[in-house]
């Protein structure tokens, strides 16, 4: 696909990235990231002047691709390296996915609503963009891929899924916000042997709730 990825465009990104540097986020490759990719393209044209808020926005099916803060904040709380394994749950518009391959992340990425993985698996490649989409249920996490270095999961959980706990390697990290439909507290879990665990709590947040084992 062709696209437009102006100057006026760029400019708006250097903004964004100041703006969220202000904020308190510091990894340079995750500022990098953003200032690279045309979060524009995730949304829908008519929207274009949203594109660069610091805001979350409605991406159809009651969903919504996250504030770029957010995406920010869980990323450096991930800590990738080049070369990682790295299991997102909740695709979505697929730019948070997009976010961890500009860090050189191995990308698996899992979607919940058959309309937005099919959208989102068509539009990622002809922007350039291709993690390894799939379509189930995100709270069993990837079997047959694991483990994984990292796993992030980008909707609000009431619990914390222990297959995802189980899918990571020795010193892997889990980022994952909990707590009920209104809020949740952002948080890590670092597995330190494969009996324990240490939990760190870093704040709250609002998400779309990760669904259940309903189909959609
Ligand atoms: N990461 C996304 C992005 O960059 O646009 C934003 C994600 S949005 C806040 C949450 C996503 O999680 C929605 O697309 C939703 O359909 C998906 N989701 C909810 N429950 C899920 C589950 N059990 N498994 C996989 N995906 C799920």
């Amino acid at each position: 696909m062709d696209y437009i990825d102006s100057y006026k465009h760029k400019g708006l990104r250097k903004k964004l990235v100041e703006e969220i540097k202000a904020k308190g986020i510091s990894d340079k490759n995750v500022l990098d990231a953003i200032e690279k990719i045309p979060r524009h393209l995730f949304l829908d044209s008519s929207f274009l002047e949203y594109a660069y808020q610091d805001k979350p926005f409605p991406i159809g099916d009651g969903q919504t691709i996250s504030q770029p803060y957010t995406v920010a904040f869980q990323t450096q709380l991930l800590q990738v390296a080049k070369g990682q394994k790295v299991l997102e749950i909740g695709t979505g518009s697929g730019y948070q996915a997009c976010v961890l391959l500009e860090i050189g992340a191995k990308v698996f990425t899992i979607e919940r609503i058959k309309n937005l993985y099919d959208k989102t698996r068509a539009f990622l490649p002809s922007i350039g963009y291709n993690p390894k989409m799939f379509f189930c249920d995100g709270y069993k996490g990837l079997p047959t891929y694991a483990p994984f270095d990292k796993v992030i999961v980008t909707a609000g959980a009431q619990f914390i899924p222990q297959d995802l706990v189980t899918q990571l390697k020795i010193g892997g990290i889990l980022v994952i916000p909990v707590g009920d439909s209104a809020v949740q507290i952002m948080t890590t879990i670092t597995k330190v042997s494969e009996t324990e665990v240490v939990k760190k709590e870093w704040g709250t947040f609002r998400f779309v709730p990760l669904l259940g084992n309903k189909a959609h």
